[in-house]
């Protein structure tokens, strides 16, 4: 069973949950379009179903509302950042601003975000950047409970880590790649759980560190030997490939931001913090945007060439599936599971202030 509302409905709702939660009305509006946003996009596992966990978050003291982002340091094309635990959706955008407005003084920016509660969906802010036609390349870790075992580990050691990089594209929409570095996104696992389906073979393994299809491993505690929960993992993608990218945002994201790296043993906290390293790049200072422009697309007018695949629907590229389910989402609504509707009623019921 489920329910369909409008995008606009919705993000209503969720803005009414967070003020009630203490945000002011500009920062639940932000938080509460994110969040749909990312509905919107298709990725329903950092669209509102979150909101439980921030209200937990926030009832917990992890997750600050009404900070803003505070500079540490400043040399122009270097910037360094603290959330500070504020919204990662209020955050992030402020981090993006400032990043943006410094590549286009200077041609580039290195800029490193430490403290953020959850960004959510990592593409969002590539889009912004992509938006001002610069380059954006961004490496998240993420501080919550480990999910995500190393290769050739039996148990979760490390967050979903994204990593993302947008490319402005002469006279088209942007290519926008931005994936978690595990098979799948904890969230999709959440939401598969909710729904009660299996997921593919390949994904995850279970608290023993056996190959398993139940979604439930990594988001319900499994009885262990001692009667302790325990939680299975997701596998990373591309086995060593993506575990090793998964440990270079951990590297970037965590260490070289000052945020933190993962290293403890896991807790129940709901908390979610990210770090996150950015890279912007502006093809027009760097000299190069008139070929860049030209290369960039005869290369993918070369890709669309590709006859389908037998079956399939044909060549696309990143950040078109978004923006296809965008549409298609504005105009039928938002399909919200029992499970996940019956948790934000919930939680709306014990929103309120954190403590001063
Ligand atoms: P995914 O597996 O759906 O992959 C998405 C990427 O693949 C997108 O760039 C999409 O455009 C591209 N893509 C999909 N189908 C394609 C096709 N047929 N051809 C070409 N490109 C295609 O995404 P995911 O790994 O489940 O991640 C989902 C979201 O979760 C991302 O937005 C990510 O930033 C976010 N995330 C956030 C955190 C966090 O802590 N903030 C952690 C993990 C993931």
């Amino acid at each position: 069973m489920s329910m369909v509302i409008p995008a606009p409905e919705l993000a209503q709702r969720v803005a009414s949950v967070l003020m009630a939660c203490g945000s002011s009305p500009v920062e639940a509006r932000i938080v509460a379009d994110n969040l749909v946003l990312a509905n919107l996009s298709g990725h329903d596992s950092h669209g509102v179903g979150m909101l439980p966990r921030y209200v937990d978050a926030v009832l917990e003291g992890g997750l600050k509302p009404n900070a803003g982002v505070r500079i540490v340091l400043d040399t122009g094309s270097l910037l360094t950042l603290d959330g500070q635990r504020g919204y990662g959706q209020v955050v992030g955008e402020q981090a993006m601003q400032l990043g943006i407005d410094r590549a286009r003084q200077h041609g580039s920016c290195i800029m490193t975000l430490a403290n953020a509660h959850h960004l959510g969906r990592i593409g969002h802010f590539a889009e912004l950047a992509v938006a001002q036609g610069l380059v954006a390349i961004h490496f998240v870790n993420v501080l919550s409970r480990p999910v995500v075992a190393p290769h050739g580990g039996a148990d979760g050691r490390f967050g979903t880590n994204p990593c993302c990089i947008g490319v402005p594209l002469a006279g088209q929409a942007p290519f926008v790649l931005d994936f978690a570095t595990s098979r799948v996104a904890q969230g999709k696992m959440r939401v598969a759980h909710n729904e009660g389906r299996k997921v593919e073979s390949g994904y995850l393994i279970d608290a023993q560190g056996r190959p398993t299809n139940d979604p439930g491993v990594v988001v319900v505690p499994q009885p262990g030997a001692d009667g302790a929960g325990l939680f299975g993992a997701l596998l990373t993608f591309g086995e060593h490939k993506g575990y090793g990218l998964a440990v270079a945002c951990e590297l970037l994201g965590g260490a070289l931001t000052g945020g933190g790296t993962w290293h403890r043993p896991a807790d129940s906290a709901r908390t979610v913090l990210n770090g996150m390293l950015t890279i912007l790049i502006d093809p027009a200072q760097l000299g190069t945007q008139a070929a860049f422009d030209a290369e960039a697309r005869a290369f993918v007018d070369w890709i669309r060439q590709s006859p389908p695949a037998p079956g399939g629907d044909g060549v696309h590229l990143a950040g078109e599936p978004e923006r296809a389910t965008r549409l298609e989402r504005a105009r039928t609504g938002i399909t919200i599971d029992d499970q996940t509707w019956a948790e934000i009623v919930e939680a709306t019921a014990r929103a309120k202030p954190p403590a001063t």
